[in-house]
């Protein structure tokens, strides 16, 4: 009968150099495995070239190595690349790579599907079939950060949690792998150059303040009146504004960190000066400042970006009001790769 192998991924480090030990090897040996794994994002016991062969055969009896496969790619015009990510059981999920002149950054994905069903974005049309696991998380930012150096000659500079689903709904595991990210053991990186986007759930804003957590929060605004997102988000009936902003409030007391609202402007939804209005009303409740999005359409979506008079007045109104405002252009668009746009349009099967 084929023995059931456990991965070792699942191990502490203390538990592999444990599992040395009860071999009567030495216990540096699992260090140099968790950092084969950890540090280096190896997949294969042959390529840990400083254990002997003996060593690797022990592992390979004992244990497999689970791991995502990047199974497609594309390339835009403008460099960004976006992958289709093949999960252990056949799910697929999409993570994009967006290079500057100075900076790589990896859009993550958290879950496969979305459970909110936010109107503008294509991802809502995927059902919410399951959280990805610390170890997906993790190795999605490994297999960009391989990218990186080999098409833009540096490490990944920055990490945003804005691919599929929604970070605050799988908390858990998303904290798990920034923990690995941040670890000298792990990729080493600063929590500064990592940003959470959520939609908005005040609960689980005031755990992250309370777990002081260092890395930076940004929120899918889009609409500061309540029924206006309300309609854009319907989600929003649950978590109304007058919550978001009291958690966002113990957010900044606790942390010290400003927050960054996302915000598309749309013809006919949010277009007005009420809605500038209030806008600048939000904003000032907290130390904040806001990336107005290029909107990104989708497929059968009647929703168009607002002319370039409405998104020049959001501008101008919003830095009257000393808030700091910019404009974001999308990249990868031409491969679907741009905000709201994932919806594994790459899958094949
Ligand atoms: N669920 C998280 C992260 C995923 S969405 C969140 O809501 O923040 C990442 C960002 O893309 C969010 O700010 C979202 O509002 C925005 N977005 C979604 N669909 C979009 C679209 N079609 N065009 C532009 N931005 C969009």
């Amino acid at each position: 009968m084929k023995k059931i192998k456990k991965d070792i991924r699942e191990l502490s480090k203390k538990e592999i150099q444990e599992f040395f030990l009860s071999h009567n090897e030495p216990s540096f040996k699992g260090t140099q495995v968790y950092q084969w794994l950890w540090k280096k994002g190896v997949h294969d016991f042959d390529l840990m070239t400083n254990l002997s062969f003996g060593h690797r055969a022990l592992l390979k009896t004992n244990f497999e190595i689970k791991h995502i496969k990047i199974d497609d790619y594309q390339r835009s015009i403008d460099g960004t690349i976006k992958n289709a990510v093949k999960l252990h059981d056949q799910f697929i999920v999409e993570s994009v790579l967006i290079p500057t002149s100075k900076r790589s950054t990896a859009c993550v994905s958290s879950q496969v599907g979305c459970s909110l069903d936010c109107v503008f974005c294509a991802t809502a049309a995927l059902k919410r079939m399951r959280n990805l696991n610390a170890d997906e998380i993790y190795d999605q930012v490994v297999a960009m950060d391989n990218q990186s150096k080999l098409y833009f000659n540096r490490p990944l500079t920055n990490i945003v949690f804005m691919g599929m689903g929604e970070p605050l709904m799988n908390y858990k595991n998303v904290l798990s792998a920034i923990n690995k990210i941040i670890d000298p053991e792990g990729l080493a990186m600063s929590p500064r150059r990592i940003t959470l986007s959520t939609s908005g759930i005040p609960k689980m804003i005031i755990k992250m303040a309370v777990d002081k957590v260092k890395f930076g929060l940004a929120v899918s605004l889009h609409s500061a009146r309540q029924e206006v997102r309300e309609k854009i988000m319907p989600f929003a009936n649950k978590f109304p504004l007058t919550e978001l902003s009291k958690a966002l409030k113990f957010w900044y007391e606790y942390s010290n960190k400003p927050i960054t609202y996302e915000y598309v402007i749309w013809e006919g939804i949010n277009d007005k000066l009420e809605d500038i209005q209030a806008l600048v009303k939000f904003c000032h409740k907290i130390p904040s400042k806001v990336n107005l999005i290029q909107y990104n359409p989708i497929d059968k979506s009647s929703m168009n970006e607002a002319p370039v008079e409405v998104i020049e007045s959001y501008l101008k109104e919003l830095s009257k009001a000393k808030i700091n405002v910019t404009y974001r252009r999308s990249r990868g668009e031409d491969i679907s790769a741009a905000c709201g746009q994932l919806a594994n349009k790459l899958q094949s099967n």
